[in-house]
């Protein structure tokens, strides 16, 4: 651990995130070495400290607690919690209600939700949550040896590759400073890619952190090219990594991957430890309740219901994340006790892919979705279907009826066109849900391009496995 960074550096220069950070790591760290039965009693204590607060200062639960007839010192860490699961359409149609009046608006920070949903949403966070759910990263970020100070190479689904040309500004901090180095892949061809290799090999981070399609495309690159730099650590994030995309990242890197689970709504909750035998969700973070859903060909898959311990100013209580998982019983070597998956079922995409070759990943086209904000009042959900290269077919299920719609539908076209750099054919078709595939995936994009015409699937087996079946 980098004393400079945790104290100095980060609290400093990024003091709204990062102010009293190395104090924070120290309470979770210690947290993390209390036996199994403080542990316990210390979430309890933060389950009944949420409830209690989102009762007392948010009107949309009063009204919820009321009308189940629920009191916040009822619940139990060991139990379900008696009420209505939180849905992305609560989120967008509850506005101020869902707030906490203990806070004014200005103090609340605003932010997207990401991946691949296909229910775009806005949310609020206090910024006592933002540090602490920033502390929580780190401490996660530890248990597969990152620590604040390594040099680290990001591949993420930024929309602009603005990083790429960066100020001396951004070098001086991000690159020098921080030893950060961006990969942002709004937008992957040959090119790129081949810009991210040239990156690597002069930085030779440590770390390697990506979301999970990014770095199976890249570590497909590489295995083409050539490199003579291995990473210490790999840490996939954002996605369901498949395991023939897991398989191709650790053999290419030659490390064991370290699989992170979390959105922008809750912040990373859940993480794989250095055992790898399942992702175990952090206590200190969250609560988490796993709903039954359906058997499938890995074992029962489970909603996952997030209860956040941290968010004050929104808060989160028993939020379906939209993603399912898969859970073991079998307790892991490292000796933690955590709610264990031994896989996520959630957010799975295919990229709209070019004639040239180029794609825009799945994910990227997610996180542009989200930082549309406020576009989505009208339409509640999109898939994207590709159909040829130059024809995609969008679904969407409308809201409210109102003349927002078709400004709206435009304005998604337009932000996916100005993404690709492409001027796609757009088809419209409303739909009533879009549901839930037989194998607890959602999928914001879908691939319909027979798999010899997906040029960079060559670098995605994910993509070039999913157009075979
Ligand atoms: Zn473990």
């Amino acid at each position: 651990m980098s004393f400079f960074h945790t104290h100095m550096l980060l609290p400093f220069v990024e003091r709204e995130r990062h102010a009293g950070l190395a104090r924070r790591m120290r309470e979770i760290s210690r947290f993390e070495r209390m036996s199994e039965k403080d542990q316990r009693a210390i979430q309890q204590q933060r389950l009944q400290r949420i409830l209690t607060h989102a009762y007392n200062t948010v009107p949309f639960y009063r009204q919820r607690f009321d009308d189940a007839g629920f009191r916040p010192s009822d619940a139990r860490v060991d139990r379900p919690l008696p009420l209505p699961a939180l849905r992305r359409d609560d989120l967008r149609d509850g506005g101020q209600s869902l707030l906490s009046n203990a806070f004014q608006l200005k103090d609340l920070r605003q932010a997207g939700s990401s991946g691949t949903t296909t229910t775009p949403v806005q949310f609020h966070r206090n910024i006592e949550a933002l540090r602490n759910k920033t502390a929580l990263q780190f401490q996660l970020n530890a248990w597969a040896n990152y620590h604040a100070g390594d040099s680290v190479m990001t591949l993420w689904g930024a929309h602009r590759d603005l990083a790429m040309q960066p100020s001396w500004r951004w070098r001086l901090y991000e690159e020098t400073l921080l030893r950060r180095t961006s990969a942002p892949a709004g937008f992957l061809s040959q090119e790129i890619l081949e810009r991210f290799r040239e990156r690597y090999q002069k930085r030779r981070p440590k770390v390697l952190y990506g979301y999970s399609t990014i770095l199976a495309a890249f570590a497909s690159y590489m295995q083409q090219h050539g490199m003579d730099h291995k990473p210490e650590v790999i840490i996939a994030t954002a996605e369901v990594m498949n395991d023939t995309n897991r398989q191709l990242v650790e053999s290419v890197f030659g490390s064991k991957l370290f699989m992170h689970y979390g959105s922008r709504d809750t912040g990373m909750i859940c993480a794989e430890c250095s055992a790898h035998q399942g992702m175990h969700f952090h206590p200190w973070g969250c609560y988490v309740e796993f709903d039954p859903v359906r058997e499938t060909s890995d074992g029962l898959a489970y909603r996952i219901l997030v209860t956040d311990l941290l968010n004050d100013g929104q808060p989160f209580i028993r939020y379906d994340t939209g993603d399912c998982a898969i859970l073991t019983s079998q307790p892991c070597s490292c000796g933690r006790w955590f709610p264990t998956a031994s896989k996520i079922l959630g957010r799975v995409s295919d990229g709209i892919m070019l004639a040239n070759g180029g794609m825009v990943p799945g994910v990227s086209v997610g996180n542009h979705m989200s930082q549309l904000g406020e576009t989505f009042r009208a339409i509640a959900q999109v898939q994207f279907v590709q159909k040829t290269h130059e024809h995609v077919h969008l679904r969407y299920v409308v809201k409210d009826k109102s003349p927002l719609a078709d400004q709206e539908l435009q304005t998604i076209c337009h932000a996916i066109d100005s993404l690709a750099n492409h001027r796609m054919e757009w088809s419209l078709e409303q739909v009533a849900d879009i549901p839930r595939e037989r194998s607890g995936k959602i999928r914001l994009c879908i691939s319909e391009l027979p798999s010899s015409d997906t040029s960079i699937a060559n670098s995605t087996p994910e993509l070039l496995a999913q157009s075979r079946t």
